[in-house]
Protein backbone atom coordinates (compact mmCIF):
# COMPACT_ATOMS: atom_id res chain seq x y z
CA UNK A 1 0.00 0.00 0.00
CA UNK A 2 0.78 4.04 -0.28
CA UNK A 3 3.70 4.35 2.20
CA UNK A 4 3.88 8.40 2.78
CA UNK A 5 7.40 7.58 4.69
CA UNK A 6 8.50 6.10 1.74
CA UNK A 7 9.38 8.68 -0.44
CA UNK A 8 12.20 10.73 -2.85
CA UNK A 9 13.60 13.35 -0.53
CA UNK A 10 15.02 15.26 -2.58
CA UNK A 11 11.86 15.03 -5.33
CA UNK A 12 9.43 15.80 -2.49
CA UNK A 13 11.57 18.90 -1.03
CA UNK A 14 10.80 20.07 -5.03
CA UNK A 15 7.78 19.38 -5.09
CA UNK A 16 6.74 21.39 -2.21
CA UNK A 17 8.66 24.43 -3.20
CA UNK A 18 6.72 24.35 -6.29
CA UNK A 19 3.71 24.01 -3.95
CA UNK A 20 4.50 27.13 -1.66
CA UNK A 21 5.66 29.32 -5.21
CA UNK A 22 2.21 27.44 -6.72
CA UNK A 23 4.29 26.58 -9.50
CA UNK A 24 3.27 22.78 -9.46
CA UNK A 25 3.34 21.42 -13.00
CA UNK A 26 0.51 20.72 -14.95
CA UNK A 27 2.45 17.23 -16.01
CA UNK A 28 5.36 15.49 -14.48
CA UNK A 29 6.66 11.95 -15.51
CA UNK A 30 8.48 10.27 -12.66
CA UNK A 31 11.24 7.75 -13.82
CA UNK A 32 11.37 5.26 -10.72
CA UNK A 33 13.03 2.02 -11.74
CA UNK A 34 11.12 0.66 -8.29
CA UNK A 35 8.01 2.57 -8.89
CA UNK A 36 7.17 2.29 -5.40
CA UNK A 37 8.97 5.58 -4.12
CA UNK A 38 7.44 7.50 -7.22
CA UNK A 39 3.72 5.92 -6.78
CA UNK A 40 4.45 6.98 -3.01
CA UNK A 41 5.37 10.51 -4.00
CA UNK A 42 2.25 11.06 -5.94
CA UNK A 43 -0.03 10.19 -3.61
CA UNK A 44 2.37 12.48 -1.11
CA UNK A 45 2.04 15.55 -3.52
CA UNK A 46 -2.31 14.77 -4.19
CA UNK A 47 -2.51 14.53 0.07
CA UNK A 48 0.08 18.40 0.12
CA UNK A 49 -2.67 19.83 -1.79
CA UNK A 50 -5.55 17.99 0.00
CA UNK A 51 -4.62 18.20 3.71
CA UNK A 52 -6.15 19.96 6.18
CA UNK A 53 -3.54 19.09 9.25
CA UNK A 54 -0.73 20.93 10.41
CA UNK A 55 2.27 19.64 8.84
CA UNK A 56 1.44 18.73 5.50
CA UNK A 57 0.92 16.45 3.86
CA UNK A 58 0.18 14.27 7.33
CA UNK A 59 -1.46 11.06 6.14
CA UNK A 60 -3.61 11.13 9.41
CA UNK A 61 -6.33 14.04 8.56
CA UNK A 62 -9.57 12.71 6.59
CA UNK A 63 -8.77 14.27 3.57
CA UNK A 64 -5.06 12.36 3.73
CA UNK A 65 -6.96 9.19 4.17
CA UNK A 66 -9.44 9.46 2.32
CA UNK A 67 -6.84 10.18 -0.75
CA UNK A 68 -4.40 6.81 0.28
CA UNK A 69 -7.76 4.57 0.62
CA UNK A 70 -8.60 5.21 -2.81
CA UNK A 71 -11.76 7.17 -1.49
CA UNK A 72 -10.94 10.68 -2.81
CA UNK A 73 -13.10 12.14 -5.55
CA UNK A 74 -10.44 14.22 -7.35
CA UNK A 75 -7.35 11.32 -7.39
CA UNK A 76 -7.75 8.96 -9.80
CA UNK A 77 -5.46 6.12 -10.12
CA UNK A 78 -4.85 4.60 -13.19
CA UNK A 79 -2.77 0.95 -13.04
CA UNK A 80 -2.46 -2.26 -14.85
CA UNK A 81 -5.48 -3.89 -13.35
CA UNK A 82 -4.00 -7.35 -13.91
CA UNK A 83 -3.11 -6.40 -17.67
CA UNK A 84 -0.52 -6.13 -19.96
CA UNK A 85 -1.22 -2.71 -21.18
CA UNK A 86 -3.07 -0.02 -20.42
CA UNK A 87 -5.61 1.27 -22.49
CA UNK A 88 -7.20 3.79 -24.40
CA UNK A 89 -10.45 2.81 -22.24
CA UNK A 90 -8.87 3.55 -19.28
CA UNK A 91 -7.80 6.65 -20.41
CA UNK A 92 -11.15 8.14 -21.27
CA UNK A 93 -13.00 8.10 -18.45
CA UNK A 94 -9.82 11.18 -17.53
CA UNK A 95 -10.85 13.27 -20.51
CA UNK A 96 -14.05 13.53 -19.12
CA UNK A 97 -13.42 14.14 -15.60
CA UNK A 98 -11.11 16.82 -17.17
CA UNK A 99 -14.18 18.86 -18.12
CA UNK A 100 -15.34 19.07 -14.69
CA UNK A 101 -14.62 21.28 -11.75
CA UNK A 102 -12.62 19.33 -9.08
CA UNK A 103 -15.24 18.37 -6.67
CA UNK A 104 -13.57 19.62 -3.00
CA UNK A 105 -10.12 20.29 -3.94
CA UNK A 106 -8.18 23.27 -5.41
CA UNK A 107 -6.92 20.43 -8.08
CA UNK A 108 -7.42 16.92 -9.48
CA UNK A 109 -4.74 14.38 -9.56
CA UNK A 110 -4.82 11.78 -12.31
CA UNK A 111 -1.78 9.45 -11.27
CA UNK A 112 -0.68 7.08 -14.07
CA UNK A 113 1.11 3.79 -12.45
CA UNK A 114 3.35 1.50 -14.85
CA UNK A 115 3.11 4.87 -17.59
CA UNK A 116 5.62 2.68 -19.86
CA UNK A 117 2.54 -0.38 -20.52
CA UNK A 118 0.58 2.77 -21.87
CA UNK A 119 -0.99 1.34 -25.89
CA UNK A 120 -0.24 3.98 -28.81
CA UNK A 121 -3.68 4.65 -28.64
CA UNK A 122 -4.10 5.69 -24.71
CA UNK A 123 -0.45 7.43 -25.67
CA UNK A 124 -2.51 9.34 -27.95
CA UNK A 125 -5.38 10.02 -26.07
CA UNK A 126 -3.78 11.75 -22.86
CA UNK A 127 -1.67 14.31 -25.00
CA UNK A 128 -4.60 16.24 -24.75
CA UNK A 129 -5.00 16.29 -21.04
CA UNK A 130 -1.44 17.30 -21.02
CA UNK A 131 -1.80 19.85 -22.94
CA UNK A 132 -2.11 23.57 -21.13
CA UNK A 133 -5.19 21.85 -19.47
CA UNK A 134 -8.10 24.27 -19.51
CA UNK A 135 -9.16 22.59 -16.05
CA UNK A 136 -7.07 22.37 -12.39
CA UNK A 137 -5.20 19.39 -12.79
CA UNK A 138 -2.05 17.46 -11.87
CA UNK A 139 -1.07 14.13 -14.21
CA UNK A 140 1.33 12.09 -12.83
CA UNK A 141 3.15 9.80 -15.01
CA UNK A 142 5.12 6.97 -12.86
CA UNK A 143 7.80 4.70 -15.21
CA UNK A 144 10.56 2.56 -14.65
CA UNK A 145 11.98 3.02 -18.13
CA UNK A 146 11.37 6.42 -19.61
CA UNK A 147 12.84 4.99 -23.03
CA UNK A 148 9.80 3.77 -23.49
CA UNK A 149 7.34 6.86 -23.43
CA UNK A 150 6.08 8.21 -26.01
CA UNK A 151 8.72 11.35 -26.87
CA UNK A 152 5.49 13.54 -27.54
CA UNK A 153 4.25 12.45 -24.49
CA UNK A 154 7.66 12.70 -22.27
CA UNK A 155 8.48 16.26 -23.81
CA UNK A 156 5.14 17.82 -22.24
CA UNK A 157 6.34 16.88 -18.61
CA UNK A 158 8.58 18.00 -16.18
CA UNK A 159 10.69 14.68 -15.01
CA UNK A 160 11.58 14.04 -11.91
CA UNK A 161 14.20 11.22 -11.69
CA UNK A 162 13.88 8.81 -8.39
CA UNK A 163 16.49 6.56 -10.07
CA UNK A 164 20.01 8.24 -8.28
CA UNK A 165 18.13 8.32 -4.99
CA UNK A 166 20.16 5.23 -3.98
CA UNK A 167 23.64 6.69 -4.46
CA UNK A 168 22.64 10.05 -2.92
CA UNK A 169 21.42 8.21 0.16
CA UNK A 170 24.89 6.58 0.84
CA UNK A 171 26.73 9.86 0.03
CA UNK A 172 24.72 11.62 2.81
CA UNK A 173 25.36 8.94 4.90
CA UNK A 174 28.62 8.83 4.83
CA UNK A 175 28.38 12.52 5.05
CA UNK A 176 26.64 12.29 7.87
CA UNK A 177 29.51 9.57 9.30
CA UNK A 178 32.05 12.40 8.90
CA UNK A 179 33.54 11.76 5.98
CA UNK A 180 34.22 14.96 3.81
CA UNK A 181 32.91 15.72 0.51
CA UNK A 182 36.18 14.89 -0.78
CA UNK A 183 36.93 11.57 0.89
CA UNK A 184 33.86 10.54 -0.93
CA UNK A 185 34.97 11.43 -4.19
CA UNK A 186 38.27 9.47 -3.39
CA UNK A 187 36.93 6.27 -2.60
CA UNK A 188 36.26 5.34 -5.84
CA UNK A 189 33.80 2.63 -6.08
CA UNK A 190 34.11 0.76 -2.63
CA UNK A 191 32.50 -2.50 -3.67
CA UNK A 192 35.23 -4.60 -3.18
CA UNK A 193 36.23 -2.79 0.09
CA UNK A 194 32.41 -3.50 1.33
CA UNK A 195 33.27 -7.44 0.50
CA UNK A 196 35.75 -7.63 2.42
CA UNK A 197 34.62 -5.49 5.47
CA UNK A 198 31.89 -8.11 5.16
CA UNK A 199 33.77 -11.42 5.05
CA UNK A 200 36.07 -9.47 7.94
CA UNK A 201 32.77 -9.17 10.08
CA UNK A 202 31.59 -12.64 9.44
CA UNK A 203 34.77 -13.75 10.52
CA UNK A 204 35.52 -11.62 13.42
CA UNK A 205 31.62 -13.01 14.64
CA UNK A 206 32.36 -16.65 14.09
CA UNK A 207 36.30 -15.98 15.42
CA UNK A 208 37.10 -17.44 12.21
CA UNK A 209 40.97 -17.85 11.53
CA UNK A 210 40.94 -16.86 8.76
CA UNK A 211 39.98 -13.04 9.88
CA UNK A 212 43.49 -12.09 10.50
CA UNK A 213 44.49 -13.28 6.93
CA UNK A 214 41.62 -11.12 5.84
CA UNK A 215 42.68 -7.82 7.59
CA UNK A 216 45.97 -8.08 5.48
CA UNK A 217 43.84 -8.43 2.34
CA UNK A 218 41.74 -5.23 3.33
CA UNK A 219 44.96 -3.22 4.34
CA UNK A 220 46.37 -3.60 1.65
CA UNK A 221 43.25 -3.08 -0.16
CA UNK A 222 42.62 0.53 1.45
CA UNK A 223 45.80 2.43 1.48
CA UNK A 224 44.44 5.52 1.56
CA UNK A 225 42.73 7.31 4.55
CA UNK A 226 39.32 7.73 3.00
CA UNK A 227 39.19 3.67 2.12
CA UNK A 228 40.43 3.29 5.52
CA UNK A 229 37.68 5.69 7.27
CA UNK A 230 35.52 3.26 5.07
CA UNK A 231 35.72 0.04 6.67
CA UNK A 232 35.79 1.02 9.83
CA UNK A 233 32.30 2.85 8.62
CA UNK A 234 30.99 -0.81 7.18
CA UNK A 235 32.47 -2.85 10.31
CA UNK A 236 30.16 -0.66 12.35
CA UNK A 237 27.29 -0.24 10.30
CA UNK A 238 27.11 -4.08 10.61
CA UNK A 239 27.83 -4.24 13.91
CA UNK A 240 24.53 -2.07 14.48
CA UNK A 241 22.22 -3.66 12.04
CA UNK A 242 23.39 -7.18 13.59
CA UNK A 243 22.46 -5.71 17.56
CA UNK A 244 19.55 -4.18 15.74
CA UNK A 245 18.05 -7.26 14.03
CA UNK A 246 18.74 -8.87 18.09
CA UNK A 247 21.48 -11.60 16.25
CA UNK A 248 24.15 -12.81 18.42
CA UNK A 249 23.51 -9.62 21.16
CA UNK A 250 26.18 -9.94 23.34
CA UNK A 251 29.04 -10.11 20.54
CA UNK A 252 27.88 -7.72 18.13
CA UNK A 253 27.70 -5.32 21.44
CA UNK A 254 31.17 -6.28 21.96
CA UNK A 255 32.81 -6.19 18.74
CA UNK A 256 31.20 -2.65 18.50
CA UNK A 257 32.79 -1.43 21.66
CA UNK A 258 36.46 -3.23 19.86
CA UNK A 259 35.13 -1.21 17.01
CA UNK A 260 35.10 2.29 18.55
CA UNK A 261 38.45 2.21 20.28
CA UNK A 262 39.96 0.75 17.12
CA UNK A 263 38.80 3.33 15.20
CA UNK A 264 39.83 6.19 17.87
CA UNK A 265 43.64 4.38 17.71
CA UNK A 266 43.08 4.79 13.75
CA UNK A 267 42.37 8.31 14.06
CA UNK A 268 45.12 9.17 16.36
CA UNK A 269 47.92 7.38 13.39
CA UNK A 270 48.34 4.16 14.35
CA UNK A 271 48.75 2.17 12.00
CA UNK A 272 45.59 0.78 10.06
CA UNK A 273 46.79 -2.62 9.77
CA UNK A 274 47.20 -2.44 13.60
CA UNK A 275 43.87 -1.21 14.26
CA UNK A 276 42.80 -3.90 12.91
CA UNK A 277 45.18 -6.61 14.01
CA UNK A 278 44.39 -5.39 17.55
CA UNK A 279 40.06 -5.66 16.77
CA UNK A 280 40.54 -9.66 15.56
CA UNK A 281 42.70 -10.13 18.52
CA UNK A 282 40.77 -8.49 21.14
CA UNK A 283 38.04 -10.02 20.45
CA UNK A 284 39.53 -13.84 20.04
CA UNK A 285 39.99 -13.46 23.67
ZN1 LIG B 1 -3.66 15.42 6.06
Amino acid sequence: MIDLKNIGQKQTDLLRDAYLNKKVAHSYLFVDPMQKKGLNTAYWLACLFNCTGENKPDGTCNNCQRILDGNHPDVFLVKLEGKQTLSIDQIRPLKEELAKSPVEGKRRFFIIENAEKLTLAASNALLNLLEEPVAPVVTILITNNENQILPTVKSRTQILNFSDEKIDSKRAQLLEYGLTDEEIDDLGDTAKLEEESKYLFQELLEQNDLALVRVSQISGLATKPASQKFVFYQLKTLAMKSLAAGEKLRKSAFLLELLMTADKMRASNVSFHNTLDYLVLSFER
